[in-house]
């Protein structure tokens, strides 16, 4: 059985590669769903903002798509100066034209992981609070001004927004095609 320690290398092999596949990074091609997510939890906390006092009961704000996502944002910071729009060059100084196409169409960089982070850290507390008083039936103690999230939430949505704006074209992603015969026979393409 000399085979077998090799056997199972490549297995070991094999299971760590779609292990580190799974993990990590944010593919090009999903970043768009994962800002799609974020805009998700961003509107429905308006939403909750604006319906907080009429509530008897206070409810919780969203979170699950950022904290499933919060690690692989990278993509939401970017690191250049300035970028082509025309051409994507991206430039490391401030540029009046793109030096690769001479296009003036360049734009900033986005920054956004500071704005959803502090957004986000907010929303946690407040759940925290709600979560007590949930615990020990009691809504005296709770202490949430929920106006402090209108301004971080507005500006999240508004980066969120842009971001789509720049990357497809449109504000969300278009809903996605019921299955045809074809693709549930031979798969997407
Ligand atoms: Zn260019």
């Amino acid at each position: 059985m000399d085979g077998l320690p090799i056997i199972i290398l490549l297995l070991v092999i094999i299971v760590m590669f779609g292990f580190l596949r799974g993990g990590g990074r944010v593919g090009r091609g999903n970043q768009p769903k994962v800002v799609q997510a974020l805009l998700f939890d961003v509107k429905l906390n308006q939403v909750l903002v604006e319906t907080f006092h009429m509530r008897e009961k206070p409810r919780r704000f969203e979170r699950a798509n950022w904290e499933v996502n919060k690690d692989n944002l990278d993509f939401l910071d970017e690191t250049f100066v300035k970028k082509c729009g025309d051409c994507d060059h991206e430039h490391e100084n401030t540029v009046e034209k793109c030096e690769k196409c001479g296009s003036a169409n360049l734009r900033e960089p986005f920054q956004l992981g500071n704005t959803l982070s502090h957004m986000f850290e907010t929303v946690g507390e407040f759940n925290d609070q709600i979560k007590a008083a949930k615990k020990a039936k009691s809504t005296s103690s709770l202490n949430i001004d929920v106006d402090k999230l209108k301004e971080p939430l507005a500006q999240s949505r508004q980066g969120l927004e842009d971001w789509m704006m720049c990357t497809i074209g449109q504000k969300e992603l278009p809903p996605p095609e019921p299955p045809t015969l074809t693709s549930m026979l031979f798969g997407q393409r």
